[in-house]
């Protein structure tokens, strides 16, 4: 009986898909973006919106899409993206639009931003010039991403612009209310220093007067080596770093090692880089207020 229920259910989303396929056809890179995306474009018509990397992917530095994933690509009227290096599994922009339709649209979210750190900002050793790209994980930054996005996404589409624009507005109250949150609690953290995994909280530790004292892994995805470690917990020493943040998208054995050998925390925020693909709607501002609650724990008087 099950297997003939989805074998109807296939049936089903056989018939379905072609009906969206008339439609446009809006595609985010990563899941932050899809969140945004998704809220922005709702109650526009003949639009769907759908998300190219598997949700629960994570910063995807070290990403190489599959083949499915290149096909959903080519059929994508706009692809929307974080930008600032982070979909580096796209390739150069002249690269981009060759897996495209010639008629497709990209939208780079970070095109319409300021106040961006540079990845040297937290310590890391990154190209000069180069941006940090983790602008997601702080509400103030994503409240900025939602204007930024619906007025690309009028530009493109001027029909629905003011559905857009509304959309966008109703998306940025509960980020500006978690962002002066976390600026209230910034007045009584503010000063402290931290050690993260990878360089994805410093837009965050600047919304609360955080400095990011070391990097965990400072290359993505590769553990320190053993004289690192050593290293690392000296510079935490020497700084009275006060706690290390690992991401629930790595393992945290070394960042828990870390804490134990410098006798300080360890907390786990998630920068929700990644997430369930049947997130709801206010996913972003559950797990931030989560983040909050910890970093308040923590750090807190
Ligand atoms: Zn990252």
């Amino acid at each position: 009986m099950k297997i003939f229920l989805s074998l109807l259910l296939c049936l089903a989303l056989g018939i379905v898909s072609p009906v969206l396929a008339s439609g446009r056809e809006l595609v985010a890179s990563v899941f932050p973006v899809w969140l945004l995306l998704r809220q922005v474009a709702r109650d526009v018509p003949d639009t769907s919106v759908g998300l190219l990397l598997p949700a629960g992917t994570g910063c995807p530095h070290d990403y190489s899409m599959t083949p499915q994933e290149r096909r959903d690509l080519a059929r994508a009227d706009v692809l929307v993206i974080n930008g600032l290096g982070l979909e580096s599994f796209l390739g150069e922009t002249a690269k981009m639009s060759q897996l495209m339709k010639d008629d497709a649209v990209v939208i780079d979210i970070s095109s319409r931003m300021d106040n961006l750190l540079s990845e040297g900002d937290d310590g890391h050793e990154g190209h000069e010039n180069a941006r940090n790209p983790h602008i997601f994980a702080s509400p103030s930054m994503m409240a900025r991403m939602a204007e930024s996005l619906a007025e690309q996404l009028a530009e493109k589409d001027p029909e629905h612009a003011s559905i857009y624009r509304a959309n966008a507005k109703r998306v940025q109250t509960p980020l500006l209310k978690l962002a002066g949150d976390y600026a209230a609690l910034g007045s009584s953290i503010s000063g402290h220093g931290i050690a993260v995994q990878h360089n994805v909280f410093s837009y965050l530790a600047r919304d609360t007067g955080l400095t990011v004292d070391a990097v965990v892994q400072p290359h993505e995805g590769q553990e320190p080596s053993a004289r690192e470690m050593l290293d690392l917990v000296r510079v935490m020493r020497d700084k009275k770093t006060a706690v290390v943040i690992t991401e629930p998208q790595y393992p945290a054995r070394t960042g828990k090692t870390l804490a134990a050998e410098a006798g300080i925390p360890c907390i786990s925020l998630d920068p929700v880089a990644g997430g369930p693909v049947d997130a709801p709607a206010d996913y972003y501002e559950q797990v931030m207020r989560e983040n909050l609650r910890v970093l308040e724990k923590a750090l807190g008087k």
